[in-house]
């Protein structure tokens, strides 16, 4: 690739940020524009008196996948974030008082369930271990590591190795795996969360997403100071190699001639020639015609398919009272279904479960007399601004639940801070509030999302909205298949072979 070769990346969330890293360590010159002030994306603060708190994810998984990143530039993770291996992954109450720690250590887990809910549901636990490690292994090089996963290939995969199949249970939703899995209501409660962290309802998600129990099974980090600086730290790297990275910089068409993306122009008129461009915003942005008319036949799919789920996000600073908070605190409704029957039907719930990330924790110091908090509850995705409704209701169902347990936190929170689906609509264009893209509902569901190539030989897709999927390191391996794509698409080209067949299993 001449050196002179020019990048342009849409979008600054973990994947336009992973983008620019690896297109900058091939050698291109990489523009990076992001039409908030800050890099991030939804990996965001809001301030407080205690300083910025979190208002988007709270914790690394797969951690492996950000070495790899940093590495891409010559440089060490732990040189530049501070990160804290969690002993506690989360910390579970439930309206009766109970709680039950799950931990990194598996036998502790399992003595802690053993202790909750007695010996056949610690060899419950310990199967349902066994399936998901299996599920996760077998599926990581071909779905996630692979950058076009062919229904092909993966039944291929499936055949060779049949035992796969009871495992994946092909045909059955999460909710019933679970049935057939835990005796105890509560330990299908729990692991029927999991669902949610990729927008989904267990009702609904297909059994193989027990998997992502895996992901976070195998290790969890906390940033020291907060998840922002992760992005942070990215953003000053990419500077010190010389990425040009603008921030308040929206992006209103890419300009295409003779089926290449020419230009890209900015809302406030600027106008940048490229020889590659990567959307790393929401894909669905491109039919949607945000980004004006020359693209918008570009992952038409996005279009028809459902979205999955957006949440109320509530960050406050406040000194908490009761119960001994972790890092990661889920508080689960008093039933378990009436949530996501409320979801399925666009409703916010009634009666949510929650999580209560208190950010200050698992950071191996004391927490501050003031400490940040970070409240989610799930909630559908919506648009519609005509009712950004009062959310008095929801602050008061979710305080008195925590209030029956004995928490309370002073000062009182206020519903000032909260974060609606509807704004992050406004946030994230196209998005209509879903923070995972499409559903992940339907057993091809992970099929059908965009890969990175399109029908346009040098514009490329990224982030969680594409394959493989949402979640801070899927959204960061988007990135990976993006460039790998492009670089391939490079060599290809100057050797002039035939070139790949492009948009995957999408209709891009
Ligand atoms: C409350 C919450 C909790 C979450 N919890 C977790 C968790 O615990 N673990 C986990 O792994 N994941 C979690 N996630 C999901 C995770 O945050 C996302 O999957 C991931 O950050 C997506 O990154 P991305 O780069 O694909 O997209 P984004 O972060 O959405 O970045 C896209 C960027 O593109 C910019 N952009 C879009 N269009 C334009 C344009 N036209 N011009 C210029 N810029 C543009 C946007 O402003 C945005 O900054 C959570 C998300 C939320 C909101």
């Amino acid at each position: 690739m001449p050196p002179s070769e020019r990048a342009v990346v849409i979008g600054a969330g973990i994947a336009g940020l992973a983008c620019a890293a690896r297109l900058r360590a091939a050698g291109y010159a990489v523009t990076l524009l992001e039409r908030h002030k800050r890099v991030g994306g939804k990996i965001r603060t809001v301030p407080s008196q205690a300083g910025p708190i979190d208002a988007g994810p709270t914790v690394l998984t797969m951690r492996h996948v950000f070495d790899d990143l940093f590495a891409q530039l010559g440089a060490r993770l732990d040189d530049h974030v501070t990160l804290i291996r969690q002993d506690t992954l989360a910390r579970h109450f439930w309206a009766d008082g109970r709680t039950l720690d799950l931990f990194a250590d598996q036998v502790r887990s399992t003595e802690a369930i053993r202790d909750f809910a007695g010996p056949k549901a610690a060899d419950q636990f310990t199967r349902f271990c066994a399936r998901t490690a299996r599920l996760f292994d077998a599926f990581d090089a071909p779905m996630m590591q692979a950058g076009e996963p062919r229904i092909g290939a993966l039944t291929a995969h499936v055949l060779k190795h049949p035992s796969l199949i009871p495992a994946m249970a092909p045909l059955s939703t999460l909710q019933r795996l679970l049935r057939s899995s835990f005796d105890d209501p509560r330990l299908r409660q729990l692991f029927g969360r999991y669902a949610t962290y990729v927008g989904g309802s267990p009702t609904h998600a297909p059994a193989i997403l027990s998997l992502i129990w895996q992901a976070e099974a195998s290790g969890v980090w906390v940033v020291k100071g907060g998840m922002h600086k992760l992005t942070e730290a990215l953003g000053a790297l990419l500077t010190e190699h010389g990425v040009d990275i603008r921030t308040s910089a929206h992006v209103d068409r890419i300009e295409v001639k003779d089926n290449t993306a020419h230009a890209i122009h900015l809302e406030d008129g600027t106008h940048l020639p490229c020889d590659v461009v990567v959307h790393a915003g929401d894909p669905r942005a491109l039919p949607a015609g945000a980004l004006g008319p020359d693209t918008e036949h570009i992952a038409a799919q996005t279009m028809k398919v459902a979205r999955s789920f957006s949440a109320r996000v509530l960050s406050f600073a406040a000194t908490p009272h009761g119960p001994e908070l972790a890092h990661h605190n889920v508080f689960f409704a008093a039933d378990p279904v009436d949530e996501f029957n409320d979801l399925m039907a666009g409703r916010v719930p009634a009666h949510p479960s929650f999580y209560v990330c208190a950010l200050d924790r698992g950071q191996g110091d004391t927490p501050p007399e003031i400490e940040r908090f970070e409240i989610i509850t799930n909630a559908p995705a919506t648009h519609d601004t005509t009712d950004d409704e009062d959310l008095t209701p929801w602050l008061h169902q979710i305080t008195q639940q925590m209030a029956q347990l004995g928490l309370t936190f002073s000062p009182m929170q206020t519903t000032q801070t909260v974060t609606t689906p509807q704004a992050f609509a406004r946030m994230f264009p196209a998005s209509l509030g879903a923070l995972y893209g499409q559903t992940p509902h339907g057993l091809t569901a992970a099929l059908k999302r965009p890969t990175a190539c399109t029908s346009i030989p040098n514009l490329y897709l990224a982030g969680g909205g594409t394959h493989p999927g949402a979640g801070v390191p899927m959204a960061t391996l988007s990135a990976r298949h993006a460039v790998a794509a492009i670089l391939s698409d490079r060599t290809s080209t100057s050797l002039s072979a035939p070139t790949a067949m492009r948009g995957g299993m999408s209709t891009a």
